[in-house]
């Protein structure tokens, strides 16, 4: 039998939660896909909507290539453009869609020769101040590609870096600055072009940041970025990460357990060990006290996360023996809720489980 540590990865419900982005926002939706759709496997989950997808959207060209090899035909929208000139042709061959976030870019692309024009989302940093053009910047960048050989159509985006957090004004200034922006453009203007503003938080929290396109991800696995808003109920986890019991034991109050003997008992103690830690992805900062669910019954982490099991508190589950099941997180326990613990986001969580067994349903 194998390590029972099983990522259960239900398609279904990611098919639900592209749907749920596509009626918020009205417009298309590029599903966004990198880093192996968040650590839920890239070319299953686009495969689960491939048919209803507008495109999808990853970081690089391997990621993208990867999906041509599994014969996904949809657009696919590189997020950091490209490295070096090198990759234009396969860009061009391969019929991506490419993100233009800085000058070296606009001038590489306007002085290569391609064989066909290529679609261009030109990137304003209305305000998070990472990647994208400067106000100053875009309109002249806008006009040059605009009027040039290798375009063949232009998407004017931009990212909020505060959309999660409803008591900020960040993202209305962020619109505000996008906006002004392209009215500056005057006649070459935004109704020549589609827009695109959106994430998942600006989805779910910011009606006046949609624009024709907008662009989930996190929602799209099941982990709301705004809790406030749009609950648990109406996305779906599509990441199940589950284990089993492998040994019982019991310890005396005032005794500890693990690595570190971080955690005393504050009482007589039944100590279940898992077969899941940082290894396979488990955040090892989660601190005592972290929601697990043994058998259906919610009950807490204890003591120190190690590299291949951690620890759950049995005290208040008689019937909790080696086999049980355990839900790391899922139905029972969000990943928002272990993420939160543990210092960390939904995002890290689900990128970095590995190790661990995909099933797919
Ligand atoms: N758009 C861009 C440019 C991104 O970099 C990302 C992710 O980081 C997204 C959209 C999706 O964001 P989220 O997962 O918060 O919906």
């Amino acid at each position: 039998m194998s390590r029972p540590a099983i990522a259960h990865i239900r398609l279904d419900a990611f098919r639900h939660n592209y749907r749920i982005a596509k009626q918020s926002h009205g417009g298309k939706a590029l599903a966004v896909i990198k880093a192996n759709a968040y650590g839920h496997g890239a070319i299953q989950c686009a495969q689960a909507i491939e048919n209803e997808a507008d495109g999808f959207a990853v970081a690089a060209i391997e990621e993208a290539l990867q999906l041509r090899e599994a014969r996904i035909t949809a657009p696919i929208l590189l997020l950091e453009g490209f490295f070096e000139a090198a990759e234009l042709p396969v860009i061009v061959a391969n019929d991506f869609w490419i993100v233009i976030h800085h000058l070296w870019q606009v001038e590489v692309l306007l002085e290569t020769a391609l064989a066909k024009p290529l679609n261009v989302w030109l990137k304003l940093d209305s305000g998070m101040h990472r990647v994208g053009l400067s106000p100053a910047d875009y309109s002249e960048a806008y006009s040059r590609l605009s009027q040039h050989v290798n375009v063949a159509k232009l998407v004017l985006m931009t990212h909020f870096a505060n959309a999660d957090n409803l008591n900020s004004d960040h993202t209305q200034q962020q619109v505000a600055v996008f906006q002004e922006t392209i009215t500056g453009m005057g006649k070459l203007s935004a109704a020549l072009c589609e827009t695109s503003l959106a994430n998942s938080a600006g989805i779910l929290s910011w009606p006046q940041a949609q624009g024709n396109w907008s662009r989930p991800g996190i929602m799209l696995y099941g982990a709301s970025p705004v809790s406030e808003r749009l609950t648990g109920q109406a996305l779906r986890a599509v990441m199940q990460l589950t284990s089993r019991i492998i040994s019982i034991r019991k310890i005396a109050k005032g005794e500890s357990t693990g690595y570190g003997s971080i955690f005393t008992a504050e009482r007589d103690t039944k100590v279940g060990v898992v077969a899941c830690g940082y290894a396979d992805g488990y955040p090892r900062s989660a601190t005592t006290g972290t929601p697990i669910a043994v058998d259906g019954q919610m009950t807490r982490l204890i003591g120190r996360v190690s590299m291949d099991m951690l620890f759950v508190d049995l005290t208040d589950i008689p019937n909790a023996e080696i086999g049980s099941q355990v839900e790391l997180w899922g139905d029972q326990v969000s990943a928002n809720e272990v993420a939160q613990s543990a210092g960390t986001i939904a995002y890290e969580l689900f990128c970095n489980v590995k190790r661990v067994q995909f099933k797919y349903s």
